[in-house]
């Protein structure tokens, strides 16, 4: 018999009965096959963030099982509890009454088209955060290193803005152009990876008014993107750092979001630990792209 694994769940529902639904979410993970104990969290409400405007409040929870099912096949059975949850309600429209997602799997660090471990966004999301720091506030993000509590204070104190770095040859231009016509609350400038001292000392000028904004800023480069390629500036760029609010995240774009080496690319931009959580971003969907980008203004709130 296979030692159980722990694993945190995050539920949200925003469709009809909304404690119900959270209710039997719980209820049919609990009798589970497979799955052995489970704790639950507050329920707390939450402004949608991302996807059609005028969409209800959601109510948020996070669960926290001990299971001896593989990951894959405990997300199948969470499919399969939102499937069931969504037929009873009859939505066709919108047949999510539930969202179930797994946050994480023990350490597990996976990225797969059908299970991404952790999950990508739990690091941004205060209706995540909050949640889970009810249950293990001082358990640490297998990848960040970070407890959940210092990523729930991150979002509280980091600067209103976000960086971008580009892996791929592949230009997010348009979508920076799209973003600045359709939504006010974000703003990008654009400016060449540091090549010199002189060069680092205007771009954290610039960074220093930007990171003080009451709007979202997303800029469309990082000051440690230099790192990539050579190591010389790191000295330079953390003591900078120390004069400005931290970023909020750091957009990493790729055009290979699977298959990306990125644990050599993040020992490279933060050879000294975890500066600022990240999200990988697919930049050959344009959809997606955008997405994630106008997701990014409010997913703190
Ligand atoms: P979202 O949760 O992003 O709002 P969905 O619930 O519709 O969207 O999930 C879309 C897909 O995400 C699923 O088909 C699933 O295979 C995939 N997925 C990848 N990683 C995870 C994860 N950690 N937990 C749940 N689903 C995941
Ligand atoms: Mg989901």
């Amino acid at each position: 018999m296979a030692e159980p694994k722990k694993s945190l769940l995050s539920l949200g529902s925003n469709l009809g009965k909304r404690k119900k639904n959270l209710d039997a979410a719980v209820d049919k993970i609990q009798q589970t096959a497979g799955v052995v104990a489970v704790r639950v969290s507050r329920y707390r409400e939450s402004k949608p963030v991302g996807g059609r405007k005028g969409q209800d409040v959601f109510l948020n929870a996070v669960v926290e099982i001990s299971t001896t099912l593989t990951a894959d096949s405990l997300l199948v059975n969470l499919q399969r509890i939102e499937f069931e949850l969504g037929r009873v309600r009859h939505l066709r429209w919108d047949p999510r009454t539930i969202d179930i997602d797994i946050l994480t799997f023990e350490d597990a660090i996976i990225s797969s088209s059908k299970l991404t471990l952790p999950h990508p966004r739990m690091t941004l999301r205060r209706f995540v955060l909050e949640p889970l720091c009810d249950l293990v506030s001082h358990q640490r993000h297998p990848e960040t290193g970070w407890t959940y509590q210092s990523h729930l204070d991150h979002l509280e104190q980091a600067g209103n803005y976000a960086l971008t770095i580009n892996l791929s040859d592949q230009s997010a231009v348009n979508a920076f152009i799209e973003l600045n016509r359709c939504d006010s609350t974000l703003v990008t400038q654009s400016l060449p990876v540091s090549r010199s001292a002189a060069d680092l000392a205007e771009t954290f000028d610039l960074l220093k008014t930007w990171s003080a904004s009451s709007s979202f800023v997303l800029c469309d480069f990082a000051p440690r993107e230099c790192l990539l390629k050579e190591k010389d500036f790191l000295a330079a760029i953390e003591r900078h750092e120390k004069t400005i609010l931290t970023p909020r995240l750091l957009v990493i774009l790729t055009d290979n979001i699977h298959n990306e080496s990125r644990q050599q690319v993040l020992r490279k931009l933060m050879p000294s630990g975890t500066v600022t959580p990240w999200l990988f971003v697919d930049i050959t969907n344009e959809d997606v792209l955008l997405q994630e980008f106008s997701a990014l203004a409010t997913c703190h709130l």
